[in-house]
């Protein structure tokens, strides 16, 4: 086990029964099923971006896509074969020459083939008999492995075919040349145990590797995918944030903390990475991961309870079982009414307060208050607690400060801004253009001051806080420094490109004064 996961002594007891291969291939599917996320389709440029992360993160194999479908799928993955990543570039193809062919123009270093094997699939669907899906099989892994690729040849619907048919066809494809055969529970219906079992079947007789392609219909990809590298697969197939069809693929992240935690599995995977991989899918797709999510969510190394908040301060091992470090996220603690004193007390140090036990034992009533009263406790709040128990903190603090903004819009003109602000007393003036003037405002702020240049906006949030036009705009912003630090701050106006620009204010002050 490594030494910085703390894990479970029962692991030990039953690994005598883990035929854990020597190293656990990464083939990572999210330029290829996380493409048919619903609601996902990835540009060239997209592709190649997230191509190149995948390489930097250290993948075995890159699927780049289905060549034969469009004319951008080729483009996509000729760019991506000639990007000169280290990675093995793979194209998907139907045992069909013009699948085949596709593929193998884009210049690829594996070509894919797979085709149904369960009945439900042959009888419905494909209208072949069994023996005419092998020939077909047989013929294309073949024609692949004449043109001098790597040849990976899946069984679609695996988990739900004949376990002597599924036998008969991957003995046959490896005898026609196939490197790798994967497993594919293309419906996501086995269990642990059934493919730990379907695996160990396949295990004597096949001599290539073995992969899975788990999906999460009942939640269980990542889950099957261990039970198969348990079982002795050499590959899994995963995609970031878990993406792919219906409900997804087995997740990457998960898949390798899992292996590497719980398994102390070899990989070629930089965790550090983890993160920023996902931050990168989740900003081209637009598909968001969940706060809960495993390993990427926001939440997933946040201590609420004050029990917890104390135990991970005193030593993070008793609440965490990966730091959140080895995976490029941060840990946070929440305030609110299960808060404790340790939590505060720690908070408070990283906004830059400090306070006598007194004022910290008042501090710490008044967030369990607002706790009480339903509130999370921003940091912005904490320090407005703050503030009025220990008094008001030196205007030296505001490094920034906000002279005037104009902007104008309307239908037919662009909308624009002009801003001055004054950063420690010396005035600077600047404008720009956005797709609205609250994004025009902000650009010109950022315009003005490029010392803010490391800082990005991780969330943007409007409330109104009385119902009618004149409510009052309630603006809360998420900035991040590149340390992984966040800034939270609003600005409450009648105006919302005004509250917009005094929460971006607010935070870039925030940012300075927790670096001093
Ligand atoms: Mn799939």
């Amino acid at each position: 086990m490594p030494k910085e996961a703390f894990v479970s002594d029962f692991i030990k007891r039953v690994s005598k029964d883990v035929k854990l291969p020597r190293r656990v291939r990464i083939f990572d599917t999210t330029l290829r099923d996380g493409d048919q996320t619903p609601g996902v389709s990835f540009t060239t440029d997209q592709k190649l971006l997230i191509a190149r992360q995948l390489d930097r993160l250290g993948v075995d194999t890159i699927e780049a896509g289905t060549p034969v479908s469009s004319e951008g799928e080729r483009k996509a993955a000729a760019a991506i074969a000639k990007a000169g990543l280290n990675a093995e570039i793979c194209g998907l193809a139907r045992p069909i020459k013009e699948d085949v062919d596709a593929a193998l123009e884009c210049g690829v270093d594996c070509v894919h083939v797979f085709i149904s094997t369960s009945d439900l699939h042959l009888k419905h669907m494909l209208k072949m008999t069994r023996e005419q899906v092998l020939q077909r099989a047989v013929e294309y892994v073949r024609y692949a492995k004449d043109h001098g690729v790597t040849v990976e040849f899946s069984a679609m619907d695996a988990s739900r075919t004949d376990l002597g048919y599924l036998k008969q066809i991957y003995q046959a494809t490896v005898e026609a040349g196939a490197d790798r055969i994967n497993v594919p529970d293309t419906v996501g219906v086995i269990t642990p145990r059934g493919m730990n079992y379907l695996i160990s079947q396949l295990k004597p007789i096949i001599k290539v590797p073995i992969s899975v392609h788990c999906h999460d219909d009942l939640g269980l990809a990542t889950a099957n995918s261990l039970a198969a590298v348990e079982a002795g697969a050499e590959q899994v197939q995963v995609a970031v944030n878990g993406l792919g069809e219906r409900a997804g693929n087995a997740s990457l992240e998960e898949v390798v903390m899992a292996l590497w935690a719980l398994y102390g599995a070899k990989l070629n995977i930089r965790t550090k990475l983890i993160a920023e991989t996902s931050d990168l899918v989740e900003r081209l797709t637009g598909i968001p991961v969940p706060p809960n999510k495993a390993i990427v969510g926001e939440n997933a190394f946040v201590h609420v309870s004050g029990i917890h908040a104390h135990g991970v301060l005193e030593f993070p091992g008793t609440y965490e079982p990966i730091s959140p470090e080895l995976v490029g996220h941060h840990r946070r603690l929440a305030l609110g009414k299960l808060s404790g004193r340790h939590s505060v007390e720690k908070q408070l140090r990283s906004i830059g307060v400090k306070a006598t036990k007194v004022q910290l034992a008042e501090i710490t009533r008044r967030v369990k208050d607002l706790g009480d009263k339903g509130k999370r406790v921003t940091d912005v709040d904490l320090r407005a607690i703050a503030e009025s128990v220990i008094g008001a903190l030196p205007p030296e603090e505001k490094v920034v400060e906000l002279k005037e903004v104009t902007v104008t819009t309307g239908i037919t003109i662009t909308p624009t801004a002009s801003v001055r602000v004054a950063v420690r007393g010396e005035e600077r003036v600047g404008s720009a253009t956005g797709v609205g003037p609250v994004d025009a405002a902000i650009t010109a702020i950022r315009n003005v001051m490029k010392e803010i240049s490391a800082l990005r906006l991780k969330e943007y949030h409007l409330d109104a806080i009385t119902g009618g036009s004149d409510a009052l705009a309630e603006v809360t912003v998420k900035l991040e420094d590149d340390q992984g630090n966040l800034y939270i701050a609003k600005g409450v106006r009648e105006d919302v490109v005004i509250a917009s620009v005094d929460a971006m204010i607010n935070g870039v002050n925030r940012y300075f004064a927790g670096r001093k």
